[in-house]
């Protein structure tokens, strides 16, 4: 299993990270994509995935850090990109429910993040709370094709066409997706996938769980956001990336699937939008 998303910098899981990393090998996870939430948790992140050969590192200033993001901050997040580790721009968003920054502000800090994605050619890891509509705009004319800037039918042209094969894939997870399944539908249709954490484990989450059915196997990720979030039975303690199998247990049987089957194809889905070196079948 790959666990799509955790705070492995988070300062609950780096006293123990050791045992929390064997205990994650045991649990039969080959790899986990941790992501920064600004400068300093970037820096941490990309330190770690030196650190320990499983260990991937997103960087980015996440939506709550909206505020405390300066323009500059671009140029050390562009530098770390290029890191051989670093395989997405990430935690990045809109959440519209806690509301630490003012949401225009959000709305340019992502934009920002958006270009520097396209720009280095990595996925984005997005973060969404109660801010559906307006993360879907912005997506959405992120996503959609650039017409090629040749000259224009009135000049005597051909009509706008596509390079072929030109442009970075405009691609990314919906990390913890709290929503309905029409949301995840909108979100897949702009190139998202759609990652799985442990509130579909949850007694009440029906929502979810229709979510988990719903999503098409091939744009459907795992993840545990660690150390937040802990599965059911798990409720309410620490998160470690181990108990992504716990969450992809229940999406198996949500779907009516082999659980080794739904861990090798989120596996693979991982792989795929990281650009991942696992032996994948
Ligand atoms: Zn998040
Ligand atoms: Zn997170």
């Amino acid at each position: 299993m790959v666990d799509a998303h955790a705070h492995l910098e988070d300062p609950r899981l780096t006293d123990d990270l050791d045992a929390v990393i064997a205990r994650a090998h045991a649990a039969g996870v080959i790899a986990i994509v941790t992501a920064g939430g600004d400068l300093e948790s970037s820096a941490r992140a990309v330190r770690l995935a030196e650190t320990y050969p499983a260990v991937y590192a997103a960087v980015g200033y996440h939506p709550h850090e909206a505020s405390r993001f300066q323009p500059g901050g671009l140029d050390q997040l562009r530098a770390w990109c290029a890191h051989p580790k670093v395989v997405a721009v990430g935690e990045i968003g809109l959440d519209f429910y806690y509301d630490r920054s003012p949401r225009e502000v959000q709305r340019r800090v992502l934009e920002a993040h958006l270009g520097l994605a396209s720009e280095v050619g990595l996925p984005v890891v997005v973060h969404c709370r109660e801010a559906g509509a307006a993360l879907l705009e912005v997506l959405r004319a992120w996503s959609a094709p650039t017409p090629f800037p040749g000259p224009s039918p009135e000049q005597g042209g051909e009509a706008a066409a596509l390079p072929s094969g030109a442009g970075p894939a405009r691609r990314g997870m919906i990390h913890c997706f709290s929503g309905d399944a029409d949301l995840a539908c909108r979100f897949l249709a702009v190139g998202m996938d759609i990652s799985l954490a442990g509130p579909v484990t949850f007694t009440n989450a029906r929502e979810l769980q229709e979510v988990a059915r719903a999503v098409p196997l091939d744009a459907l990720l795992v993840e545990t956001d660690s150390p937040y979030l802990a599965p059911h039975p798990h409720r309410g303690q620490r998160n470690e990336p181990a108990l992504v199998a716990v969450t992809a247990r229940r999406v198996a049987e949500l779907r009516g699937m082999d659980f080794p089957a739904l861990a090798q194809a989120t596996s693979a889905n991982a792989a795929r939008l990281f650009g991942l070196p696992l032996p994948v079948p």
